[in-house]
Parts: structure tokens; sequence; C-alpha cells
């Protein structure tokens, strides 16, 4: 892969294109052991090696994360008003996004890339990856509630939602449920049940194609996607 300097390391910390350069034209980055002080100098990434004070950068196109979601945080890179789920990351990459939404009081399965193809992959509506929610629910589910997800539901929108797949965990006057859907419509599960007369109460998403969110990462936590889990999506 052929990039310019400037981009090649912007891309790999937390610092402007603007103070990049800065280094650059000062003489502190190094390209294969020769000072090089255009910001526009093209580099191969698996040929040339670039370091910056003697510190060499290596150059990772892509990177995948999955995150327990909090509640209270928004699934954006800004917002004027609201905590994004980038703000918990430490020095995240500048073109890391959100692969999908979680709505702000939804927890759990957030996937963060800066792989465009990738995201649109998972994303895309015809690909129809399942995705796996437990929710909590006001009152009581029931067969005739399983019945009519397995039919797909009237949400307001030109076509019912694909079948979803509802399983019953536990029934009174809070359920708890586990819902598979293949879509990812605007706050599609808590429309569902609102369809059925129900209200969400918490919301997890806990699965998306065979990628189950790891029970070991705490609201707010992440780490990278293994190669197989990446694999697993794709
Ligand atoms: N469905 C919802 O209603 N909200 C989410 O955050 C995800 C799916």
């Amino acid at each position: 892969m052929k990039i310019r300097l400037d981009k090649y390391l912007a891309d790999m910390s937390a610092a402007t294109r603007g103070d990049i350069k800065k280094q650059i034209v000062k003489g502190m980055v190094e390209v294969d052991k020769k000072v090089v002080k255009r910001p526009d100098t093209k580099i191969d990434t698996d040929i040339n090696r670039v370091s910056v004070s003697g510190n060499e950068v290596h150059y990772v196109p892509y990177v995948y994360y999955m995150m327990n979601k909090p509640a209270g945080v928004v699934s954006a890179t800004q917002d004027k008003k609201e905590k994004t789920v980038l703000s918990l990351m430490e020095n995240p990459r500048k073109d890391l996004f959100p692969a999908g939404r979680l709505d702000k009081d939804t927890e759990g399965l957030l996937l963060l890339t800066n792989d465009g193809q990738f995201a649109h992959k998972i994303l895309s509506p015809k690909k129809h990856v399942d995705k796996i929610y437990f929710a909590r629910i006001q009152g009581r589910v029931t067969q005739a509630d399983i019945e009519s997800f397995a039919e797909g539901i009237d949400i307001g929108e030109k076509k019912r939602t694909l079948p979803g797949k509802l399983k019953i965990l536990s029934s009174g006057e809070v359920s708890e449920i586990e819902l598979t859907i293949q879509e990812g419509k605007f706050h599609q599960v808590k429309r569902m049940f609102h369809a059925v007369g129900k209200q969400v109460l918490y919301l997890k998403r806990i699965q998306m194609g065979n990628l189950v969110l790891d029970q070991t990462l705490k609201p707010g936590e992440y780490r990278e996607l293994t190669e197989e889990e990446k694999e697993q999506l794709c």
C-alpha cells in the first residue's frame, strides 16, 4: 500500500495532520534511516521503515474492536451534547467509527473499526447478519408473542419486519427474553415489543452473527477482535 508520509503518521497517532507536518519539516522523521522533510513523500507500507525521533512506527491499515457499550453514551464519533463511545477509548485513531448503532440506553456488543468495507458487509441489510439481544420486558411475555414475532411485526413501515426468534427466559411482572433479529432498523427491538403492547425496560446486544460479546468486558471496556472473530463476521 502506498501512502503519503503525513497520512501514514497521522493514521498511527492521536496528533493532528498539522502537528505531524511540523514534526516532519523540523527533521524529526526518518524514512529508511534518512531524514525526510517533505510531508507528501510517498511511503510503501510494505517496504519503507518510518521512525519519529528514533522510534519506529509500524503502519496498521485496519483495526477492529468489540466494546461492551455502557448505557448513557451515544454510538457516534462526535456529538455536541452527549458523551460518545469513542470518548471511552484511549487515544482512538481518528478514522475509527462505530459499525452500527445501539441506542443511548442500550448496552452490549458494539463493533468499532476504520474499515468501511468491513462495516458495510456486516451492516448491509442484504446480508441479514443475525443480532441477538437480551431484554427485560415490562409484563408477561407469552407464547402468542413468540408466534407474532415469528411472523414478522408491523412496526409502522411499508413491510413487516423479517421473522424474529423470541425465546422466553423467564415470564412474570418483568419478563426476561432473548430475541434474534436479522435487520437493524431504528429502535427495532423496542418498536417490535411496543407493537405487541409491551415496553422494553433494559436492552443489551449479546451477539452479532457468530461473534459473541466477550463476557469479561465490563461496560465501557473494549478489546481488539481476534483474526478468527473477524472471519466469523464476514
Ligand atoms: N433495537 C432497539 O430498539 N435499540 C437498540 O439499541 C438496538 C436494537
